[in-house]
């Protein structure tokens, strides 16, 4: 049976083999008893339940809680040739309707429904009527009190189990699994101990960094200029921080959307789809932003605050590299964070017990950012994921090989400033006495008469400043809880005051670009959004980028060749794999001596293709490829009706014989605006053929 799972992996999805996790769920679900998975985010679990979906002969119903998702679903199953549908309070009730009946007529495999609609007196009636072989629930740790985004319409899933006289398998996935959760899950939805699978928590192709002392806004120009044309998410603490940062990204000129719940609904969808386009690249969000986006190919998650717990944290970072491709997930650290979440958690409605849980989850967190041992591997111990002596290899504790310099000369200075005004002042000031400012408040306060004044007067304000919270982030200075915090020594300051040990701090860091983006995957990518822009769905579900990768890699010269390639399914094939095929051919370099280049264009039109896909198609410039039909019709290969339709043809004759054809830009501002330089071209190169 898993043989034919497999084959139908192959078939419709392109891939070769089930990930480690997936194996046991589909042949638990398989042998149709009830089973619960659990996954990270990007693990795999929408398989899962579509494979045995396409296996069976009735339909199988999703219940999921994010209506925003859903089209999106059934979107992307429709390019890999899968019937699907879903209905949910976007449509009118006539949609909704038809949507039933096709149902019902077994012309649909895979229905999306919301937990509220199992309630619908028109939904009961359905599946009474409807042959149902499977039950998914996804998203499942909705089911729970103890999960954090309890659901009570969850809980009417037992009820629509019982109504069936022939009960349906249930599958449960979620990526959320403390034991509380996982148990009410499996009472509720009468799974079995042992056919609960719970996957690895680990994510192998993210990179994590903790960033500390550094200048924020610095390290993440460098870091976009390095990996302009990746896709990515930047999450704010607040929509202050979100505008303020989008603004100056902006006018950097990267093009970057924001989200936050300051906006309006239809600025916030606008935000999403142009990031789900690929129409911008950066999206800087609050964490409003990411719940039912399911965009495959984001390359970095930067989180520019502190979160507030690890849950979060991971949450959010793990939306980085959904595909399976090397991703970048980093936390910029600064001391002044933890005040911040602090703060949030002491002002909000929770009780004491609640607030005494959130602080604790809040020191999880700031251990994570100082922890010197793998960030994977505290991730994974955080989750229960126990693994002895794991380095990934990849975080900034693991590869970290940058230069140390000493600053113990500067920490004692700094140390003893703190000291000398009995850490009465914030960062600032301290900063300010060591530069040796002469302020209207440093005057005031008499702080020119301190014995430090002006000692790093050689150094830059900000710089001192990051040094202060360098030593913060280390523990040597922490901060007071009040509005205007203060800097308080450490205990483990006096050792390095008397000189017994020494404090170094790497040199900042460069950002570094993401490997591998090359010339020919940037021409991959081109071809890849033009064709989602000619069929309207978001580029990573024409292919993910880990696919774009192998083609670049395996260079396909045949139908089976492509087949081959992780993620090209018979569908995909049939709707894409020819312009990509040409794309390769075009580059490589069989195929110099051929026919020149101009025919091939020709023939392409011929096919039916607009210019801008056979631009993106043959990796060539729009102004090229006109340049080509230009010269196929002087050739008189190629009419010109398809580019002037005749009416237009004649104003332009019209105007010829009156101006002339010395200059083009004379004829263009007396014609008509909406008529072309290139219909322009075309009527002029029809003439010249005429002519010759
Ligand atoms: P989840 O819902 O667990 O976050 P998805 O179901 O969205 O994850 O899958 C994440 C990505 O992994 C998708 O791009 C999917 O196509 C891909 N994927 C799933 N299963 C496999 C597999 N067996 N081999 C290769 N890629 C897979």
């Amino acid at each position: 049976m898993l043989d034919q799972a497999k084959s139908q992996l192959k078939h419709y999805f392109g891939y070769d083999e089930f990930r480690s996790g997936q194996t046991n769920i589909i042949k638990s679900i398989l042998t149709k008893q009830n089973t619960l998975g659990i996954m990270p985010t990007g693990g795999g679990k929408s398989i899962c339940y579509q494979i045995p979906a396409l296996m069976n002969d009735g339909l199988t119903i999703v219940i999921s809680p994010l209506i925003s998702l859903m089209k999106d679903q059934v979107d992307a199953l429709s390019g890999y040739g899968i019937d699907a549908a879903y209905i949910n309070s976007s449509l009118t009730e006539t949609e909704i309707r038809a949507t039933m009946q096709e149902a019902e007529y077994g012309e649909i495999k895979l229905l999306y429904i919301a937990p509220e609609r199992l309630e619908a007196p028109s939904f009961k009636q359905m599946l009474n009527r409807t042959s149902v072989s499977l039950i998914a629930v996804d998203e499942a740790h909705c089911i729970s009190q103890w999960g954090h985004d309890f659901r009570p319409s969850y809980m009417k899933i037992s009820h629509m189990m019982d109504a069936f006289s022939d009960r349906p398998p249930i599958i449960a996935l979620t990526a959320t699994a403390t034991p509380e959760v996982v148990h009410d899950i499996q009472r509720i939805l009468n799974i079995e101990e042992e056919q609960t699978f719970i996957s690895g928590f680990e994510r192998e192709n993210l990179h994590f960094s903790v960033v500390k002392g550094e200048k924020k806004k610095s390290f993440i120009t460098s870091y976009l200029k390095q990996n302009a044309s990746q896709s990515g998410i930047i999450y704010t603490a607040t929509r202050k921080e979100a505008d303020q940062l989008h603004s100056s990204l902006e006018k950097l000129g990267i093009k970057v959307g924001k989200y936050h719940a300051g906006l309006s609904e239809t600025e916030r969808k606008a935000a999403q789809e142009a990031f789900l386009f690929d129409d911008i690249v950066v999206m800087v969000a609050t964490n409003a932003f990411g719940m039912g986006i399911d965009k495959s190919n984001v390359r970095f998650v930067i989180h520019h605050n502190l979160p507030k717990n690890m849950e979060s944290y991971y949450q959010e970072a793990g939306r980085a590299g959904r595909d399976g491709e090397e991703s970048d997930c980093f936390l910029l650290f600064s001391p002044g964070d933890i005040h911040i979440q602090k703060f949030l958690i002491q002002e909000n409605q929770h009780d004491a017990v609640r607030k005494s849980a959130d602080l604790a989850k809040l020191k999880a967190m700031v251990d994570y950012c100082h922890t010197e041992k793998c960030l994977q591997g505290a991730i994974l111990h955080y989750f229960g994921d126990e693994r002895p002596n794991y380095r990934c290899g990849k975080c900034s504790n693991c590869v970290d090989e940058r230069e140390a310099v000493d600053i113990t000369k500067e920490a004692q200075m700094i140390f003893s400033t703190i000291k000398r005004v009995n850490e009465r002042f914030g960062k600032t000031i301290i900063a300010q006495i060591l530069k040796g400012s002469r302020s209207k408040r440093i005057k005031e306060l008499q702080l020119d008469h301190v014995t430090t004044f002006g000692l790093l007067a050689r150094r830059t304000q900000q710089d001192i400043i990051d040094m202060i919270d360098f030593l913060t982030a280390e523990q040597f200075i922490t901060l007071t809880d009040s509005k205007y915090p203060t800097l308080i020594l450490q205990e483990k300051t006096l050792p390095v005051l008397k000189g017994q040990i020494a404090i170094h701090k790497k040199v900042s860091r460069t950002p570094e670009a993401i490997e591998g983006n090359d010339e020919l995957f940037e021409k991959l990518r081109t071809l890849r959004k033009q064709i989602a822009d000619r069929d309207g769905v978001p580029p990573y579900v024409v292919f993910a980028d880990s696919t774009l990768r192998e083609l670049s890699e395996v260079l396909p010269t045949s139908r089976d060749e492509m087949l081959k390639v992780k993620g090209v399914g018979e569908m995909k094939y049939e709707k894409y794999g020819k312009a990509f095929l040409d794309l390769l051919d075009s580059l490589s370099s069989r195929h110099q001596d051929e026919k020149p280049s101009h025919l091939t264009t020709f023939e392409l039109f011929q096919d039916g293709e607009e210019i801008p896909m056979i631009a993106a198609s043959r990796g060539l410039s729009e102004s090229t490829v006109e340049g080509h039909l230009l010269k196929a019709i002087e050739e008189g290969l190629l009419e010109i009706d398809r580019l002037v339709a005749p009416e237009t043809e004649e104003l332009i004759l019209n105007e010829i014989d009156r101006i002339g054809v010395e200059k083009l830009k004379p004829l263009k501002e007396a014609l008509p605006e909406e008529i072309t330089y290139t219909q322009i071209k075309a009527v002029l190169s029809k003439k010249r053929k005429v002519t010759k």
